[in-house]
């Protein structure tokens, strides 16, 4: 375990609207979440999931509270230091996928490490080595329109994960999914984190939940439980060093 944590917020505070209409979607978050984590957010319609996964992917910024990610004080950073955080601590992946049209899935990939400024030999080779961890090697050249949901969804993970981010950060991941291609997408998932990749999911779906090691429950904007729980069935260990030295993403 690093001795930094990924996650360190405290007494997060956000507030929308004024007088009579104000709005507590965050109203005293304290997170911490270690390397290696697995973390699913949980919480019914309203209760905060999506305010504080932006304020936790450097999308927002909380009205008060403190947060460091890796290390870093986000708060008193600028939107341009912020756009660099978020491409070199974050690999976000969204319900809608929010994949560019007419945009081969080698091309998404390579996206991220273009914005990092990396050379376009070793962005070709990184990006096809994590459509290879996830199982679209064959599909490089394809088009989002002509990738079913489930791939679309494995070509965002793909990207996600090629800069080697801090974390993970994924809001209702398979929630445009059909079953097959949740449990698919879910198996990456768990491989990327059985191979040290720290994970932050937001779901309100059981199943889901059951993948992480830690499920935290969120009401009218605050943590009501915090609770660890066993592994779902993943690879066992000696198979998740094998898939991590394999991953060769860097
Ligand atoms: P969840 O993702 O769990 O459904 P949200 O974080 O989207 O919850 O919303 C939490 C609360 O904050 C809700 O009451 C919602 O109506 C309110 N809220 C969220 N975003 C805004 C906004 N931009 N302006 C005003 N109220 C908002
Ligand atoms: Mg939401």
């Amino acid at each position: 375990m690093s001795p930094t944590p990924v996650i360190a917020a405290r007494q997060l505070i956000k507030t929308y609207g004024m007088g009579d209409a104000v709005v507590h979607a965050l109203a005293g978050v304290d997170l911490t979440v270690h390397q290696g984590d697995f973390v699913a957010i949980m919480g019914s319609s309203g209760s905060g999931k999506s305010t504080l996964m932006n304020i936790l992917g450097c999308l927002d910024v909380p009205t008060t509270g403190r947060y460091l990610l890796d290390g870093i004080d986000v708060g008193g950073l600028d939107e341009k230091q912020l756009s660099l955080v978020r491409n070199r601590k974050i690999g976000f992946i969204f319900q809608s996928f929010n994949l560019v049209p007419r945009t081969s899935a080698i091309a998404q990939v390579e996206l991220p490490l273009a914005y990092a400024g990396v050379k376009a030999a070793e962005r070709r080779r990184r990006a096809m080595a994590a459509l290879t961890m996830v199982g679209l090697a064959e599909r490089a050249e394809h088009k989002p329109n002509e990738l079913s949901g489930g791939q679309q969804q494995r070509v965002a993970v793909a990207r996600a994960l090629v800069t080697s981010p801090a974390m993970l950060l994924a809001d209702e991941p398979t929630g445009n999914l059909d079953s097959h291609s949740t449990k698919e997408v879910l198996g990456i998932v768990d491989r990327l984190n059985a191979s040290g990749r720290t994970v932050v999911l937001i779901t309100h779906e059981d199943e889901v939940a059951e993948h992480a090691k830690r499920v935290i429950r969120l009401v009218d904007g605050l943590i009501i439980s915090d609770v660890r729980q066993a592994p779902a069935e993943g690879p066992p260990p000696a198979l998740a060093r094998a898939l991590a030295t394999q991953g060769g993403v860097r």
